[in-house]
């Protein structure tokens, strides 16, 4: 394959001129495609639409009538299924309502409204910072900016973010109050943090007595090849003094339906006493029919690993066209990097250094819309202009195929377009 960043400004100009054609061709085409969000594609939902008449009874284990108001933290068959599938207490969790991006809100505006630990609320602070592991998920950078909390951009390597940062940063500044962490197949970069990330986080000295990890471990089932085993976060604070430290979040959005799935919040048995206090005044209780639905469809942990499988065997042709494509037309030009997750819903690339945005720009020009450049970074400013989140979920493969492949010539026309420049 022809390394770009090694041709001569003649050879620079030739590509050019190829790949101008190829790309007029693509918007001849008039493709129209969204692959902004990770959403799933319908085949990917229509795999769960047995849930939706599964509703045999709408009697609780206990006898509970689950049309009727009450049980505020949730249905214990709810709690036994997720406590089963994620190793977590039931008395440690609380089942919340449809979305889990809903209680990390809920979780912060409380530290913010009440403090925690005995420390002042948040919103009485001069300065509130969080640190944000980087690629990574735009809703969690969104809650920040929200709330005016002062983000600080943490690199990622490939075992999880650079702890050695994250650890002198918190151990001086007070005002450091908390980190966002998707663990397993982050997004966007489909990452797994290794143990010793894990326990780093949970055991590392805080200046801020009320630090919080906000453990997002949204695709914690989602394996698409091998198994990654993510360290168990709980088992790791308790150890080190800090059982307070995590919240942990799940939701089944990308297990059954995005937005009518089931979310929980996991956490100390003294933080979901506190969080509860504060949820009983927010609302009588969640859905409970929804969470009927969900334990009489799955039945158990078992059930949800089978149906994690088939998502698996429908997601895998789609990640391995981006992967195949990439290669194939990429490898070896010296213009794009990329992960291969293990599991998730996205694949990262990084193109030259000021081409992500143009980049983004040529493929929507041509019918496809990918993420916003700079999402995947605080203040959406990706302070190289690198980073691309892909999402191939959504799309049909066909349609996926012909993206990637636009997508690839779009790479390559940004990338001759900045040697060029950097060039002259
Ligand atoms: N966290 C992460 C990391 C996600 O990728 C998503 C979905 N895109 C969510 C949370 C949202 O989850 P929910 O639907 O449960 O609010």
């Amino acid at each position: 394959m022809l390394d770009f960043t090694k041709c001569s400004v003649e050879q620079l100009m030739e590509e050019k001129q190829l790949l101008e054609k190829k790309y007029a061709d693509y918007v001849g085409q008039k493709l129209k495609l969204d692959m902004s969000r990770g959403k799933p594609a319908s085949t990917q939902l229509d795999l769960n639409n047995d849930i939706l008449s599964t509703l045999e009874t709408y009697i609780t284990e206990d006898g509970t009538d689950a049309r009727n108001y009450g049980v505020l933290d949730g249905l214990s068959e709810a709690k036994k299924l997720f406590s089963e599938l994620l190793n977590i207490a039931p008395a440690n969790m609380i089942i919340g309502g449809n979305s889990s991006l809903n209680l990390m809100y809920d979780a912060m505006t409380r530290l913010f409204l009440f403090g925690t630990e005995g420390e002042r609320p948040w919103c009485q602070l001069d300065q509130v910072k969080f640190l944000c592991p980087s690629p990574g998920y735009d809703r969690h950078f969104a809650i920040c900016e929200d709330l005016g909390i002062e983000m600080i951009t943490v690199p990622m390597h490939e075992d999880g973010p650079d702890m050695d940062y994250i650890e002198s940063l918190v151990k001086e500044d007070a005002s450091i109050k908390g980190i966002w962490c998707v663990p397993l197949y982050s997004n966007p970069q489909g990452i797994c943090y290794s143990d010793e990330v894990v326990e780093r986080l949970a055991s590392m000295k805080t200046a801020a007595k009320d630090f919080r990890i906000f453990w997002d471990n949204a695709y914690g089932v989602h394996h698409i090849y091998d198994e990654v085993k993510l360290k168990d976060i709980f088992e790791a604070a308790r150890a080190a003094g800090n059982e307070n430290r995590v919240y942990y979040f799940f939701s089944t959005s990308k297990i059954t339906f995005p937005g009518a799935g089931v979310a929980l919040i996991a956490s100390s048995l003294s933080n979901i006493a506190e969080i509860k206090k504060h949820m009983s005044i927010q609302t009588i209780g969640h859905d409970k029919l929804n969470q009927l639905r969900t334990v009489n469809y799955f039945k158990n942990a078992e059930g949800i690993r089978t149906h994690m499988k088939k998502l698996g065997n429908e997601l895998r042709p789609k990640f391995e066209i981006v992967l195949n494509t990439l290669e194939k037309e990429l490898a070896g030009t010296g213009l794009l990097s990329w992960t291969k997750p293990q599991g998730g819903y996205f694949v990262a690339v990084d193109t030259l250094p000021g081409c992500a945005k143009e980049t983004v720009r040529l493929a929507k020009e041509a019918g496809v819309v990918l993420t916003g450049a700079g999402a995947t970074f605080p203040y959406q400013n990706d302070p190289q202009d690198r980073n691309i989140r892909i999402a191939p979920t959504y799309p049909t493969v066909e349609e996926l195929q012909k993206a990637m492949e636009l997508f690839c010539v779009c790479v390559k026309l940004a990338g001759v377009n900045r040697l060029l420049i950097e060039n002259q």
